[in-house]
């Protein structure tokens, strides 16, 4: 970067329009602000500019005044300040003083009292060993389009797991997870029409996104550049977003799931994320209609509701593992119409060019070829596990047939609301193991030796104390 780009952008920085709320008593003086980006600018620059550097300077000079693009400056100014805040803010003391976030479309400083925030309580690990101990935090006070959720129950989700220990290199301590949050509406902001205190509530795996992308538009919030993840990322506000093992969660009333009455709320948790994983490539390949034969490739959390929505779509459901042992749980208890060994050769080949689409919950790694030859011709194969090393794939089982392997993850919010009615209509649940909150971290050894049938979901309204 040369040195006249960086005194322009140290001017850019100059116009922003720093706001204070009178109403709420913001002490920081503008001056103390401004020193303080000031005196960070630099490193500022390093990080930032990167995002900012696809934007002219006297473009970002005019959204940043706030009037010219007011659009754009909300789209823009939340992803300048998570990276401002990513480099300089310490997440453990958020918001600091130097805390820089959004109020109605402006950057304002967090005031030293903390005064706009309230005060949470949960779990969380603060190093890659991954143990989770209680955790005293803070989140935003309920505003205009937000809900305030009394959090009841959340599922124990495997990315739970990798997120606490690292194991995808994104991590950001101290973490709370949990991302299938079921509780009741405790607040409503003015805005929000669609629930009412005492409400029943879900949050899944996303918080926020852009609200004006492609994706936003037509309803695929969860393919959104600027989607944020209910924990370990960063908020629009530039605070961190922190998850579901905790006593409450503040979030915008498009991204709360309205919980139908009579869905219980324990089982229904896991559905938020495990649920609408394997419903939504069953709806958008076309696997919901009656007499389509779809495989479901491992039996796990995602597995056994992926039966579940297959035999309420009326289709027939093979389960396919490596493990003769799951059989009788897989036909019995689940409902499954037929069972397939993908070790027994014989079995596979009487399989052959059977199936419409099968539904992959695989995380190991495994052979994805031999599972090709179980479909029909242009039929697809939905990865919506992440083995983490690459997959092995001959072309030609994919040529001959005209086959697919297409991927998916979660779903927008519509159809996150579409999957827990149709769940609620259908008597649709996830076979659970309710837990307090201080197993939690034996549930997570438990978790990565696959040794639950098949969520654990922890008993937070009853289980989780401050004291
Ligand atoms: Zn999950
Ligand atoms: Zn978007």
């Amino acid at each position: 970067m040369g040195e006249d780009r960086a005194q322009e952008v140290v001017r850019v920085v100059d116009l922003m329009p720093f706001s204070f709320s009178t109403s709420l008593r913001i002490e920081l003086e503008i001056k103390e602000v401004l020193d303080t980006v000031h005196q960070r600018c630099l490193g500022w620059i390093g990080g930032a500019l990167e995002q900012l550097a696809e934007v002219s300077v006297m473009e970002a000079r005019r959204c940043l005044s706030g009037k010219e693009a007011p659009q754009y400056w909300r789209r823009r100014a939340p992803q300048i300040l998570r990276q401002f805040n990513s480099h300089f803010v310490d997440p453990t003391t958020s918001p600091s003083k130097n805390h820089i976030y959004m109020e109605n479309g402006n950057i304002a400083a967090a005031s030293p009292e903390e005064v706009r925030r309230s005060p949470a309580f949960g779990w969380a690990a603060s190093d890659t060993s991954g143990i989770l101990s209680p955790f005293t935090f803070s989140r935003r006070k309920n505003g205009e389009n937000d809900v305030t959720i009394k959090i009841l129950y959340c599922g124990i989700c495997h990315s739970d797991l990798h997120s606490v220990k690292n194991e995808w290199q994104n991590s950001v301590y101290p973490i709370v997870p949990g991302h299938e949050i079921v509780g009741v509406v405790t607040e409503v902001g003015g805005k929000v029409d669609r629930f009412k205190v005492g409400d029943h509530a879900g949050v899944g795996c996303m918080v926020n996104s852009c609200r004006s992308c492609h994706q936003c538009a037509g309803h695929h919030e969860n393919h959104c550049p600027g989607m944020i993840l209910t924990y370990n990322s960063t908020d629009a506000d530039g605070t961190v977003t922190y998850g579901g093992y905790s006593d409450s969660v503040v979030v915008e009333e498009h991204f709360a799931v309205r919980f139908p009455a009579g869905m219980p709320l324990d089982r229904g948790a896991p559905l938020l994320c495990a649920g609408i994983t394997v419903y939504s490539p069953m709806k958008r390949f076309g696997f919901d209609v009656p007499g389509k034969h779809i495989g479901v490739v491992g039996l796990g959390g995602l597995g056994h509701v992926a039966v579940k929505f297959g035999k309420a779509f009326g289709a027939k459901v093979t389960v396919i593992s490596t493990s003769p042992s799951k059989r009788q749980e897989a036909v019995e208890r689940l409902g499954a119409d037929a069972f397939l060994v993908s070790k027994d050769p014989d079995e596979m080949k009487a399989a052959w060019g059977t199936m419409d689409g099968i539904i992959n919950t695989v995380s190991a790694a495994h052979e994805v070829t031999p599972l090709l030859s179980l479909l029909k011709t242009f039929g697809q194969m939905v990865m919506v596990g992440a083995p983490e090393k690459p997959l092995e794939i001959y072309a030609f089982p994919l040529l001959l047939g005209g086959k697919s392997i297409v991927g998916s993850a979660i779903g927008g919010m519509k159809e996150t609301q579409e999957m827990i009615d149709f769940a609620a209509e259908h008597n649709l649940t996830a076979d659970i193991e309710l837990i307090s909150m201080d197993y939690v971290n034996k549930a997570m050894e438990r978790v990565a030796k696959a040794d639950v049938r098949y969520r654990f979901v922890i008993d937070i309204g009853n289980t989780l104390s401050a004291t």
